[in-house]
């Protein structure tokens, strides 16, 4: 039999076990590393669709983490998916109509990081171990507002771990930034940047990739890993909420097993619609992926076009965590569609580098043909939130509400009736502003934080609990730094 092993999107020089590939984050020539194959998994199993979440977790992720032990591997998912999740279900459905939301943000960050961040940690313990690697292990992380708390969250306290973030100064929501810039934790460090998130991710990709400066941490005891979604590790959690939703609609009584399903998300790294890819390379009926970004639609002229270019303005929106232009999971789309081909991928990586711009071939168009793009305007995004809450009752984030119009959009333009599960990322309460504009909520006058109440009572919701009293707390990372000063930062951190 086949076993699963890692290799890299740019070459196939070196086969890893899940183990390595999780502890070194990222391929020595830069590429991403991907599974070998995908296993299948049989939706009309009967006992798939009596499995609760840590059940479904184990049996999926066993699929991938094959040089686990049953122990090693039930000791992560027990020790992620517990009660830190608000509710026992960990990311239930709610279902309108014809748009089943998979509400991702019952987590201690409220968003959908959470999902991955919560096991990550616990991930790279193992398999450092199993590895036998000596050294303490430095985290680097470049946010774009939600990565950052989650990784945090995860990190911190963890023996044998340092975790720095980096998130860029004016490019996160207030309670994102109080949220980082309030952590506690030992072996915590949190950074402001002056730039965009694309700044910050660049220069935390060139700190991995500088081999003078990796040497000399080995040497001091030290070395990299990430805790972004270039690590495998954060991409394959993310397939069981897929998986698990769709099973909860069967059993709601939504759809019958084995009816499709069309997938709807709030995309920016494009981590979270990939791992939907992979549930549907894994035997899920998913019909068609709706790529939903915001002013920064390089995704959406990618999907309509073929060509990839963030020659443009990088703009600062509503929905922050969605701030991209270079999307790295696409990488590891593009190694798919290209039949794993990693040539084609070195090549068109170096075209965007080079010149900030790629064309893929009419085959790899071809093979995404599953995919439609579509983007919204923060002034839509608010007025998505005002329609869902006055006709549903429901209150989206500013992040779900792109996701929600451009579905709807696409419901227009195609009169395609299939029902669509839409990646809920984010509570509402993270990004107040914008909600209460949707909720008509007149908020001259009214500090940021206290929004929060205004908020909660205007839409019969619970504070979640996370956030309960954040205001109040002392800013222990108040630091900001110039993007070019980022490697003298880490050494300094280190030592
Ligand atoms: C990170 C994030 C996204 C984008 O997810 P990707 O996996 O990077 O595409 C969308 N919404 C929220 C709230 C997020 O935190």
């Amino acid at each position: 039999m086949q076993v699963l092993k890692y290799n890299s999107t740019r070459s196939k020089g070196e086969f890893l076990t899940f183990s390595e590939a999780v502890v070194k984050g990222i391929a020595p020539d830069g590429g991403l590393y991907v599974p070998t194959f995908f296993p299948n998994i049989d939706i009309h199993d009967p006992e798939l669709i009596k499995m609760d979440y840590v059940t479904l977790a184990k049996k999926i992720l066993g699929l991938y983490l094959v040089d686990f032990t049953e122990a090693e591997l039930t000791a992560c998912v027990e020790s992620a998916y517990d009660s830190k999740f608000n509710t026992p279900d960990i990311a239930p459905v709610h279902t309108i109509g014809q748009a089943s939301f998979i509400e991702l943000f019952h987590g201690k960050t409220l968003a959908f990081k959470d999902m991955a961040l919560s096991i990550l940690p616990y991930l790279m313990k193992t398999g450092a171990s199993k590895t036998q690697m000596h050294e303490e292990i430095v985290i680097l992380t470049a946010t774009s507002g939600d990565t950052g708390k989650a990784a945090l969250e995860g990190f911190a306290d963890v023996e044998g771990v340092k975790i720095i973030v980096f998130y860029p100064t004016d490019g996160v929501s207030d309670v994102q930034k109080k949220q980082m810039t309030s952590q506690e934790g030992s072996n915590v460090s949190v950074l402001g940047i002056t730039g965009n998130f694309d700044d910050a991710q660049n220069a935390v990709k060139a700190l991995f990739l500088d081999e003078s400066l990796g040497k000399e941490l080995k040497d001091k005891g030290f070395v990299f890993s990430s805790a972004n979604s270039i690590n495998i590790g954060r991409l394959l959690p993310q397939i069981v909420y897929y998986v698990n939703a769709y099973l909860a609609l069967v059993r709601e009584g939504t759809i019958k097993l084995g009816d499709a399903v069309n997938i709807t998300v709030p995309t920016g790294n494009f981590g979270n619609i990939l791992a939907a890819y992979y549930a549907k390379a894994m035997g899920l009926p998913f019909k068609t992926f709706i790529c939903a970004s915001n002013e920064n639609h390089v995704l959406t002229d990618f999907i309509n076009t073929g060509v990839y270019d963030i020659n443009r303005p990088f703009e600062t929106t509503n929905s922050p965590s969605m701030d991209i232009l270079i999307s790295s999971n696409l990488e590891r789309f593009l190694y798919a569609i290209s039949g794993g081909n990693s040539e084609v991928v070195s090549d068109l990586m170096r075209g965007l580098k080079a010149n900030g711009r790629y064309q893929i071939n009419e085959i790899m168009i071809e093979n995404m043909s599953d995919f439609v793009g579509g983007y919204a305007s923060d002034a839509e995004a608010v007025d998505t939130i005002r329609s869902l809450y006055e006709n549903h009752g429901y209150v989206l984030d500013t992040h779900t509400a792109v996701a929600y119009k451009v579905y709807a959009d696409y419901v227009r333009e195609t009169g395609d009736q299939t029902q669509t599960l839409i990646a809920s990322t984010a509570s509402p309460f993270k990004f107040l502003d914008s909600v209460a504009e949707g909720l008509g909520i007149d908020t001259t006058g009214i500090e940021a934080f206290d929004l929060m109440e205004v908020v909660a009572k205007k839409a019969g919701l619970t504070i979640p609990e996370p956030v309960v009293g954040l205001k109040d707390k002392p800013v222990l990372h108040p630091k900001t730094i110039d993007k070019l000063t980022i490697k003298e930062e880490v050494i300094a951190i280190i030592k």
